[in-house]
């Protein structure tokens, strides 16, 4: 066994102390991380909270990994010691069923192995990334382009791939008007990746508020939403709608601004059911779909791209002692854009 400090949490409200976990003895085919940087997801919230169901505490959360290879396994091809990785949303999956066989490993047809709050094939509590080390086998591991700091990294394996693979999935690019809607750290990644890919993008946002670093970040136009204008006036506009907004939003008012044949993607994800009207679909042929990360294929093609293009998140720095503050930050939505927690301070 492998000891790691760690940040946990011990039930809903609770603060988040100094812990030790236990990491497995590498396997055939596992790769041993010192992990160095680990993004703040909004998921890594509503999980600590549990408002995503139980959850057995303690919790270590942390699905935006990023750090050094220290050990492998006899069987590890793909890694090796003192490369630099990334671990995302999930650790594993039955790699046999349909959609495994297509790289599409999120969709595991019988469930994935998430990085924290689950169970993986040995018997164990999965726990994630606010942590010193994590044992993860290779096909799991995404290698980090030699161009992107580790820290601006670690968003990339949750805000990125959940981003890029809708973007990617429903052919942003050249010609194509793509709105995102929200501006935090899923929405200004998916400005980025969008601009990127070709398509020309506009915001969505509540406010004006993040308007100039919308623009900075590649859209060309930036709209409130809070002003009933800006749905009469973008109606019918675009070809793919990206929802990154974890809250209940009048979905049959953003289908409104689709073009014929245009999809609305949710990859938010509110606790609460979200209301369609019909004719907002019928009227234009157009689609409500949703999309979740990305398999593993897909998010090394992430990496690549961003480190091509040379994309990162707009992060900030923090230590192992502020993530409580960090949790009220984000939602107060009082973060540009990420906040990432450096290791070291653990
Ligand atoms: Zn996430
Ligand atoms: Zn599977």
């Amino acid at each position: 066994m492998i000891t790691a400090k760690a940040r946990a949490v011990d039930g809903p409200d609770k603060s988040f102390r100094a812990a030790e976990i236990k990491r497995r003895e590498l396997d055939v085919h596992d790769v041993l991380i010192e992990i160095k940087y680990s993004g703040i997801c909004h998921s890594d919230i509503h999980t600590a909270q549990g408002e995503w169901g139980p959850v057995q505490y303690p919790l270590v959360p942390g699905h935006e990994i990023a750090g050094i290879v220290t050990a492998v396994g006899a069987g590890v091809t793909k890694h090796k010691v003192g490369d630099r990785v990334g671990v995302g949303c999930m650790v594993d999956s039955c790699g046999e069923c349909e959609n495994c066989r297509k790289g599409e490993e999120q969709y595991c047809l019988k469930g994935n192995i998430p990085t924290y709050a689950g169970v993986d094939k040995y018997g164990e509590y999965t726990q994630g990334g606010y942590s010193t080390h994590i044992v993860v086998t290779e096909d799991f591991v995404v290698s980090i382009p030699d161009n992107i700091e580790l820290d601006a990294a670690a968003p990339l394996l949750c805000a990125g791939i959940t981003t890029y693979s809708p973007l990617n999935h429903w052919g942003a690019g050249p010609g194509k008007k793509v709105a995102v809607v929200g501006m935090g750290g899923l929405g200004h990644m998916a400005v980025k990746i969008a601009h990127a890919m070709g398509a020309e993008v506009t915001v969505l946002s509540q406010t004006l508020k993040k308007k100039e670093d919308g623009l900075q970040f590649g859209a060309v136009d930036y709209f409130a939403t809070s002003e009933p204008e800006t749905f009469e006036k973008l109606a019918g506009t675009f070809d793919l709608i990206i929802n990154t907004v974890s809250a209940k939003i009048d979905i049959s008012a953003y289908l409104s601004l689709l073009t014929l044949d245009g999809t609305l993607v949710n990859v938010g994800a509110p606790a609460e059911p979200l209301e369609v009207n019909a004719f907002s679909l019928i009227g234009h042929r157009r689609s409500f779909a949703g999309s979740m990360i990305g398999g593993i294929r897909e998010t090394q093609e992430m990496l690549d791209f961003c480190g091509k293009h040379q994309i990162v998140p707009q992060i900030e720095v923090i230590s192992a002692d502020q993530i409580d503050e960090a949790y009220k930050r984000v939602l107060a939505s009082d973060v540009k854009y990420r906040f990432v927690i450096d290791i070291s301070t653990m």
